[in-house]
């Protein structure tokens, strides 16, 4: 028997593409080969990393940054010989704003984490209101929960910080992340840290000052990065880096090839040949497959070998959202934008969710005498805007941006990116809904599902994802059930 084995991995976003990076590190270090074959529906790889350069713009489509936090995005760029091309945010301008109550009020840098940096600005920001900061502070004295129930993202933050440090704060920024509704999205899911961190300390508070005091003690090596980075010439750069090394690998890759469907067969007790229906008419056969598509399409392929795993995985809603980028003449709007931009809470009722003063807080993405911005709209239960054509929603976007923050300037540019079914929702119960799609799958051995649907939508999650993904495949490979 030749000791080639081969695997297909379907779905050529960062999470694929990441699992046939992560694939050929682990093949190698179990001294097995692989012959991979990577499949996208679309001809252009990375999914939903798309990157424009127009003129001297450089407008990102989906994502426009990652955590450094998160180790995975920084050493995969360290690995593609990238870290020369990371940038870090603007240091000069890192103010961040939420707009509450008919105005916008400063973030203190910090508040992201909950533990204002500043507390001397937090205060006079008037964002929250004595009683709001009094309520805020009895995280520390009340009790952690008991029980190890799920909880909604809004009900864990109401009942640690009060209703109003929740509504006007925390809720734009963790709720906004994810384009998602805070009283459906599971808390143990999106945000375990603050889970961990009160059953750790008795109070998030006094969890996030113990972490911050050890962090800023731990020696760091390497140069320094701020929260968010990115690439120079755009994120593109990483997909087109990544695609580069694995042809080198020798890697196969199929663009523009939808997967139809899946079949089964075995000749081995235990062991496993999916045929991969390409829409084209072709099939490939391989020992091993990975589903790195959206959980909704996931769903359908494995329906048929498992009715219960689809169900479960189409239970994962997804929610549409657009991205809309704006270029300004610089002189026509100073003074409007400071800083990084702003986030909108959900309860000022408003069609924005954020707006990114993109120019500003990113080197390289406009010439000086130019103001890119990025507005993003829809998400749960605000998706009705979607239905305007591009002029109407531009309109409204403008509208909203002269009335928040006083920009009536015409763009010179503008470009408008829509995203059907994008963002999933990890809503409560996903924790438990992932073990029981690992259950109904676990007779396929080497069949193995990654990809934002699952463990962290960021692009960090998506590579660490991706790179356990391919652990499992070579372990199933070398012949040791995972
Ligand atoms: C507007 C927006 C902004 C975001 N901002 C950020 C950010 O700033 N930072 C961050 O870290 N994250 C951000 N995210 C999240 C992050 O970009 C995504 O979670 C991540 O890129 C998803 O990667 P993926 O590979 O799992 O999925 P995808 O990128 O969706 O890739 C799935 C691939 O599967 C392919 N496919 C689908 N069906 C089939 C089929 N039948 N056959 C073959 N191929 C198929 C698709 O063509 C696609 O290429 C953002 C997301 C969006 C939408």
């Amino acid at each position: 028997m030749s000791n080639l084995r081969t695997v297909a991995v379907i779905g050529g976003g960062i999470s694929g593409l990441s699992t046939a990076y992560a694939l050929h590190e682990w093949a190698a270090a179990a001294g097995i080969s692989i012959r991979c074959t990577v499949v996208d529906a679309s001809p252009v790889w990375g999914g939903k990393i798309v990157t424009h350069q127009v003129g001297d713009l450089v407008t990102e489509a989906g994502p426009d940054s990652f955590l450094s936090q998160k180790p995975a995005g920084l050493e995969l760029c360290d690995k593609l010989g990238l870290s020369n091309q990371l940038i870090n945010t603007n240091e000069t301008s890192k103010r961040a704003c939420v707009y509450s109550r008919g105005r916008l009020h400063e973030l203190p840098e910090g508040l992201v984490v909950i533990v204002p940096g500043q507390l001397g600005p937090f205060l006079r920001s008037g964002l929250l209101s004595w009683a709001g900061i009094a309520r805020m502070g009895l995280d520390l004295a009340v009790p952690a929960k008991r029980s190890p129930e799920d909880e909604s993202l809004a009900a864990f933050f109401r009942r640690r910080v009060g209703r109003q440090a929740f509504e006007r704060m925390l809720e734009p920024l963790m709720a906004g992340i994810y384009a998602g509704d805070a009283e459906q999205m599971s808390v143990q899911a999106t945000f375990p840290r603050f889970v961990e961190l009160e059953q750790q300390y008795g109070s998030v508070i006094r969890g996030m000052m113990t972490a911050r005091k050890a962090s800023s003690s731990a020696k760091h090596s390497g140069p320094k990065r701020t929260m968010f980075v990115s690439l120079k010439n755009g994120l593109s750069d990483l997909v087109a880096a990544l695609v580069h090394r694995l042809t080198d690998q020798g890697i196969t890759f199929r663009g523009g090839c939808a997967v139809d469907a899946l079949r089964v067969r075995s000749h081995q007790l235990g062991r496993w040949t999916y045929d991969v229906i390409l829409n084209d008419g072709s099939a490939l056969s391989v020992d091993s497959l990975v589903l790195a598509t959206p959980a909704y399409v996931s769903a359908e392929l494995v329906r048929p070998l498992t009715p219960i795993a689809g169900g479960l995985l189409e239970m994962i809603p997804y929610a549409s959202t657009a991205t809309i980028a704006m270029a300004y003449p610089r002189a026509a709007v100073s003074g409007a934008a400071e800083g990084f931009g702003f986030v909108v809470p959900r309860a000022e009722g408003r069609d924005l969710i954020a707006a990114t003063w993109t120019s500003l807080k990113w080197p390289h993405r406009a010439p000086p005498d130019q103001l890119l911005i990025r507005c993003y709209v829809g998400g749960v239960g605000r998706e009705a805007i979607l239905q305007l054509d591009d002029q109407a929603l531009v309109a409204r976007v403008r509208a909203e941006l002269a009335s928040m923050c006083g920009v009536t300037a015409e763009p010179g540019y503008v470009e408008v990116n829509r995203w059907m079914k994008a963002m999933p929702q990890y809503t409560l119960g996903h924790l438990e809904r992932l073990n029981q799609i690992e259950a109904a799958l676990s007779r396929y051995g080497g069949l193995v599902l990654t990809g934002a649907g699952y463990r962290g939508v960021g692009i960090p999650d998506c590579i660490r994802d991706g790179a356990i993904a391919a652990e499992r495949v070579v372990r199933y490979l070398s012949g040791e059930r995972s």
